[in-house]
């Protein structure tokens, strides 16, 4: 969806520059077409099969983009109350929205309930435990999962890894069955699930299917012990090619590995992407401010920062940056910094790019996904606009923060 066109770098059929121009920069921009389009590869892929696709608020969060997936009818894996308030304002369904988490609150979880969501994703007793007695206090049943850690090694990122058996995730799924045994005791709790989530950007997905294999044989078992599980819940995870030697499974052959294994089971099938629908879908604009040489490095110093975009600082990640004027090769090799007092601040070391000039727009690639969420205002710096194009339009979806966002709620 962003593509060169006479030299200018285009975001559908909107120029990327005249957005950065009019709405200034930093500023992320996000196209309504590649988010629909990934969704609905997910909603297509499972076809006839009972299913449900809850995008994972987490990765992208703005009302518009949750608005565009709630009108396509997409369902939600939230997080947290907030996530879940916001939902409900961009007018998503609370019947398709599950709730994950290994940390939900009483207020959250009485928020969930009062809402009508359709199933909690829980991570251990003490948590059914507070479920049930909300559930109690509020008069309802709560259609609960238990999410199982099935010990399978998605090789990504550590910090995004979450099925091993010492992380921190779900229940170890050799102890769910008596789990889910001792839950038989909670009279305002259904067991509907199973769920598990075994890690991020994932661009080998044989490590979903086999925690999908293992998920499946718990499943048989807890039916066979008469619980009256209905849905398996499969999580997110699937990458996306932040540069050019990564190649990423199409969303269409990963759901199609899937249903040979879950499609005979009768179930209904819930999965939970996040980075692989709004990824690729979005850019940072920044503009740059400086070229500055050391004896060892050349820098390109530009108005975004670590704050905007905190995952080259975090993980290491590499995204793309390419020029919003002319297409043209790489000239010199920099590092791309911001103005954050940390050396940690940049979005790309060593990298071979443009000849970018004071003045000059550039695009960071695949910057949708865990981008404005991550964003925070680390040395008092606004957070970025956010822009959603739909063909020759765009609007700004979400103003940059003044100063005066800065200090509120704040005294002294
Ligand atoms: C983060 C998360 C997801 C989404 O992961 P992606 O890699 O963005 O697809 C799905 N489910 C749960 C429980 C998560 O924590």
């Amino acid at each position: 969806m962003f593509h060169y066109e006479n030299g200018k770098l285009l975001c559908e059929e909107t120029s990327l520059e005249e957005i950065a121009r009019e709405a200034g920069t930093p500023c992320y921009v996000y196209s309504s077409k590649s988010i629909l389009d990934a969704w609905q590869a997910y909603d297509a892929a499972l076809g006839d099969l009972p299913h449900m696709v809850c995008y994972a608020v987490k990765a992208n969060s703005t009302l518009a983009v949750l608005s565009l997936l709630a009108r396509a009818g997409s369902g939600f894996d939230i997080v947290s109350g907030g996530e879940l308030f916001r939902v409900l304002q961009a007018g998503g369904d609370p019947a398709k929205v599950v709730f994950s988490g290994v940390g939900k609150t009483v207020a959250e979880i009485e928020l969930a309930l009062r809402s009508g969501i359709s199933n909690f994703n829980c991570e251990s007793e003490g948590e059914l435990a507070e479920i049930d007695a909300a559930a109690g206090r509020l008069g309802v049943t709560a259609r609960f999962s238990l999410r199982v850690n099935p010990d399978v090694d998605a090789a990504t990122h550590p910090y995004i890894s979450t099925g091993l058996r010492d992380h921190k995730f779900g229940i170890d799924i050799h102890e769910a069955p008596a789990v889910y045994a001792r839950a038989r005791r909670f009279s305002n709790l259904r067991a509907a699930g199973v769920s598990c989530h075994i890690g991020s950007q994932i661009l080998d997905y044989s490590p979903i299917l086999e925690a999908a294999g293992k998920v499946l044989s718990l499943i048989e078992q807890l039916q066979a012990e008469g619980l009256p599980i209905d849905h398996v819940d499969l999580g997110g995870g699937l990458g996306i090619a932040y540069q050019a030697s990564e190649q990423a499974p199409a969303i269409h052959d990963f759901i199609g590995a899937l249903r040979d294994r879950v499609e005979r089971a009768g179930l209904t099938v819930m999965i939970e992407p996040g980075r692989s629908i709004v990824g690729p879908s979005g850019v940072l604009l920044t503009k740059v401010l400086y070229r500055k040489n050391s004896p060892a490095k050349e820098f390109v110093i530009v108005d975004a920062a670590m704050n905007d975009l905190i995952r080259p600082s975090l993980y290491k990640a590499h995204h793309e940056i390419r020029p919003l004027q002319n297409g043209g090769g790489a000239a010199i090799v920099a590092d791309v910094v911001g103005p954050v007092c940390e050396t940690g601040d940049f979005l790309a070391r060593d990298r071979e790019m443009a000849d970018a000039q004071p003045g000059d727009y550039l695009a960071i690639s695949s910057a949708g996904a865990y981008g404005f969420v991550q964003a925070s205002n680390y040395n008092s710096r606004p957070r970025p606009a956010e822009v959603l194009v739909n063909g020759e339009q765009w609007r700004v979806v979400r103003q940059r923060e003044s100063y005066n966002d800065l200090i509120k709620g704040e005294s002294v």
